[in-house]
């Protein structure tokens, strides 16, 4: 069976936590551009090296850069029955390219699921998450930008 869906929600939701299952139970690779920019920062790479100062504050990476990264990323092997994407597409710009990039390959998205969370829980459940992971945009400023991003740019999409 092939399944590519994507996962939106604002930062804290869960969408990691729901992907990693609901991508294990279809057999389908879970495609997460926040994970795949921390492992490129951890790694030292040319990437990492270009979106570190927008991860740290919580920004955007730039559209060409994130599309560029989610299209190399589709076209591997394992992405060619299905995918979930987490936290891509993140505005409208993205929808476009993912458009673009479906339409290239023949494929179409069978569905897109959008968890909802209230700021006053995400809020307090993310500074708890910085204590354990460390992550370095889990701070209180950082995360109520990324949750001012998610509603101006990725709530309308
Ligand atoms: P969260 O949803 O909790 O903010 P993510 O791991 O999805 O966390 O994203 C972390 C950071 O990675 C974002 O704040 C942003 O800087 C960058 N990022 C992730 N996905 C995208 C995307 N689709 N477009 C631009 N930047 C992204």
């Amino acid at each position: 069976m092939t399944a590519r869906l994507v996962l939106l929600g604002p930062p804290g939701a869960g969408k990691g936590t729901q992907a990693a299952k609901v991508a294990a139970a279809l057999g389908i690779p879970t495609i997460s551009t926040g994970d795949l920019f921390r492992s490129n920062i951890k790694g030292g790479t040319p990437l990492g090296r270009k979106v570190q100062e927008y991860t740290s504050r919580g920004a955007l990476v730039p559209d060409s850069v994130t599309n560029e990264m989610v299209r190399d990323r589709l076209a591997q092997d394992d992405a060619a029955e299905g995918f979930l994407l987490d936290g891509y597409p993140r505005n409208v710009a993205q929808v476009a390219e993912l458009d673009a990039i479906l339409a290239d390959t023949g494929a179409q998205l069978d569905l897109a699921v959008e968890l909802v969370a209230d700021p006053d829980v995400v809020v307090p459940r993310l500074l708890k998450r910085a204590e354990v992971e460390g992550r370095e945009d889990d701070t209180e400023d950082v995360i109520r930008h990324r949750l001012d991003v998610y509603a101006r740019e990725t709530a309308l999409i």
